[in-house]
């Protein structure tokens, strides 16, 4: 996970029908009696994933997960807090309205691929995917409506477009590791170690390996005359441009490659 820069102003469709369309879900959590407790749901239509939002989150995240990183379509508009449902952990019961009122919310939404969004079985057995998780440090703070305040919630699943994951999430090679206890929350929630999600960093990770296995054999060749010493620091040159140009934040699993060249003394460009 890398950390991301939202743009500022929000696409023009959810300052307008958005807007709108978020006032009539407010107003009907005020008014009606099935929708506050959760008996009803809320009439949430498709207006938050217009294509316009799509590309200014396409654009914002370089065409990646926000979570993993991976480019594999399809991504999908997603929510960071649930909009219809949320479950503190997967053994915990479900609670209606999620944060209806986020709905439309520009700073809510996020680009996330079908492995850390949807909730399903992984290719392990085991159930993965955010789904409607959304874990806090103190679940008795959880907004449950538009007129609780956010800021007392402690969210434990990181947003790469406030937090900098790098405090959170390590990697051993390919491999996420908790630093912190939302980076722990985070791995879980995404189920980041599980078969089917460990499955897709392995190929970038051996190009890496393979080139800075290069580069160690090129430092090992001493000796020779001035032509072959040229030849020789073109090699590292190209070879070392090529590891930058993987841990470029616009690259697939950028986290983790920047990771392995600073474990291995070669930490990318700023
Ligand atoms: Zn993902």
């Amino acid at each position: 996970m890398l950390r991301l820069t939202r743009p500022q102003r929000s696409p023009e469709i959810l300052q307008t029908k958005g807007h709108l369309k978020t006032q009539e879900l407010c107003d009907l959590f005020d008014q009606s009696a099935p929708h506050r407790t959760g008996a009803q749901s809320f009439p949430i239509d498709d207006t938050y994933r217009d294509v316009s939002v799509r590309k200014a989150l396409e654009r914002a995240q370089h065409h990646k997960c926000c979570y993993c990183e991976s480019k594999a379509p399809p991504l999908e508009v997603e929510h960071h807090r649930p909009k219809s449902a949320v479950q503190q952990t997967r053994d915990d019961a479900v609670e209606r309205p999620g944060y209806y009122w986020l709905a439309y919310e520009w700073t809510n939404l996020m680009l996330a691929c079908v492995h850390c969004n949807q909730p399903r079985v992984g290719s392990d057995g085991t159930p993965t995917g955010k789904g409607m998780l959304f874990p806090l440090a103190d679940p008795t703070k959880r907004a449950r409506s538009h007129h609780d305040s956010l800021a007392q919630e402690e969210p434990l699943l990181l947003n790469p477009y406030e937090d900098n994951p790098d405090e959170h999430i390590g990697y051993r090679e390919h491999i996420p590791y908790p630093l912190t206890s939302r980076g722990a929350a985070t791995i879980e929630v995404l189920k980041l170690r599980g078969k089917s999600q460990l499955a897709r960093p392995p190929a970038t990770w051996k190009q890496v390996q393979e080139r800075l296995e290069l580069l160690g054999s090129l430092a090992d060749i001493v000796g020779g005359n001035e032509e072959s010493q040229d030849q020789l620091l073109a090699l590292q040159q190209e070879c070392i441009e090529q590891l930058w140009t993987m841990a470029d934040e616009t690259a697939e699993y950028a986290a983790m490659v920047r990771a392995g060249l600073t474990a291995w003394g070669l930490p990318p460009e700023p």
